[in-house]
């Protein structure tokens, strides 16, 4: 028999779930018996993922930074990342902020339902916002001292600190550069080797893909909260949505216009990725599967993924500045307030910056939001109103924010002459068709 697909065996994973879900929801026992039978499984597929990012990053880097041979092409391509991703990211919230003043999601929230969340989700929403106060108070520039760590090993025992994993990768990578290369070849022939091995690992891991998803998708059906206040959150929910598959037209264009790849060439390679960036919600877990797939499929060159991509993953979410933008505005509109262009334009700086500050794990961009909210003169008691539908749209910002990585690897690899032909190695000819 023909093999599916991957990306049809886990979309196949992805829909029993939430059906096996829904089944069993109907008995009193259906929710206990998934927590304790089912979940466990998407937890370990997702810990199995999760364990690979460190040890990928190092692996990676360090031998894409190496063999770049010198520091001017380094900090060629590094300056062009950057400045893409800023690019693309402010694309993304121009467009969320665009389509939450043409839908005006807030005007369709009354006053009885807003007291309603309010009530419901007030203290969540205080926690997000005693996180983000954490880091509202350091200084200014907080943010750059956190990126330098002052012990490799503790960085790398937690994978929140993925930007000191990257630094400390990048470090070494120039390190290599500058030795004799005698000297370097035996350290870059082992991270080689090791590379290989852990996208082998990733290989194996995918074969759990579809199941692990189904897991996945099990538990986040029956942990839901009710139906009636998905209904009231709907034209918000509508909005992001809507704001987030014009992202991802943008891409297609941008693909399309710089590189000649068709859409279909793009979605194809990617679609493992973004399905599972849609199931576990982090970018940081979806990592491994967008740096083979890029490679493998899309035909970058390893130097460009392994050096655009993990920056990728931890500084550019075009979902999240996107939700953000659509969130911070529907908030203000939930509570009767216009907001001058001038302020729209300050969620531009504060979406972005904020974005690039999300970690790249499940619901980090809510808690980003409560600085966006802060700079405009928001109430962030108005985060209790998107509570509810928060991580399905986590889902789908997720997918974008993987997304935008992918495309803006392609596009620095056209570039720098690192764009060739997919390279399907490995398992992969196991489920290609
Ligand atoms: N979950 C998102 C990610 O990992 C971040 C967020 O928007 O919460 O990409």
């Amino acid at each position: 028999m023909k093999k599916l697909a991957l990306h049809w065996q886990i979309l196949l994973g992805m829909v029993l779930g939430v059906l096996v879900a829904l089944l069993l929801n109907n008995f009193s026992w259906g929710a206990n018996f998934i927590g304790d039978w089912i979940k466990p499984f998407g937890t370990i597929f997702i810990n199995a993922l999760k364990l690979i990012a460190v040890p990928l990053i190092l692996a990676s880097l360090i031998k894409g930074v190496s063999d770049l041979k010198d520091i001017s092409s380094l900090s060629k391509m590094g300056l062009r990342t950057i400045s893409t991703y800023v690019i693309t990211t402010v694309i993304a919230v121009s467009i969320g902020l665009m389509v939450v003043n043409v839908v005006k999601p807030g005007s369709t929230i009354t006053e009885d339902t807003r007291n309603e969340l309010v009530e419901a989700y007030g203290g969540e929403a205080q926690k997000r916002k005693e996180q983000a106060d954490m880091q509202k108070e350091a200084g200014p520039l907080q943010a750059l001292v956190d990126i330098v760590p002052d012990n490799i090993i503790g960085a790398s025992s937690n994978n929140r600190n993925m930007l000191q994993v990257i630094f400390f990768a990048i470090f070494f990578g120039i390190g290599l550069i500058l030795i004799p290369e005698a000297t370097s070849k035996p350290v870059k022939d082992f991270f080689d080797g090791f590379n290989e091995v852990i996208l082998k690992m990733i290989d194996i891991i995918m074969l759990a893909a579809p199941y692990g998803v189904f897991a996945l998708l099990a538990a986040l059906v029956v942990e839901a909260p009710s139906a009636d206040l998905f209904a009231a959150l709907g034209m918000y929910a509508v909005s992001v949505i809507i704001g987030l598959a014009l992202m991802i037209g943008v891409y297609l264009l941008l693909v399309w216009g710089f590189t000649k790849k068709t859409p279909k060439f793009f979605l194809n390679g990617i679609s493992p990725a973004q399905l599972l960036a849609f199931s576990t919600s982090s970018s940081a877990a979806t990592l491994p599967v967008t740096m083979e797939r890029v490679e493998e499929h899309l035909g970058v060159k390893k130097e460009v993924t392994s050096f655009v991509l993990p920056i990728g993953a931890t500084i550019n979410m075009d979902g999240t500045s996107l939700y953000q933008a659509v969130a911070a505005v529907f908030i203000a509109q939930a509570f009767g307030m216009d907001l001058s262009l001038g302020a729209q334009l300050g969620i531009i700086v504060t979406a972005t910056l904020a974005s690039i500050g999300s970690a790249a794990v499940p619901g980090a961009g809510m808690v980003m939001l409560v600085i966006v909210l802060a700079q405009a003169g928001i109430p962030e008691a108005g985060l209790a109103l998107i509570f509810a539908v928060d991580r399905p749209l986590d889902m789908c910002r997720t997918v974008v924010n993987v997304t935008g990585d992918a495309a803006v690897s392609m596009m620095v690899a056209k570039s720098q002459g690192k764009l060739g032909e997919p390279h399907v190695k490995n398992w992969d000819d196991d489920y290609k068709h």
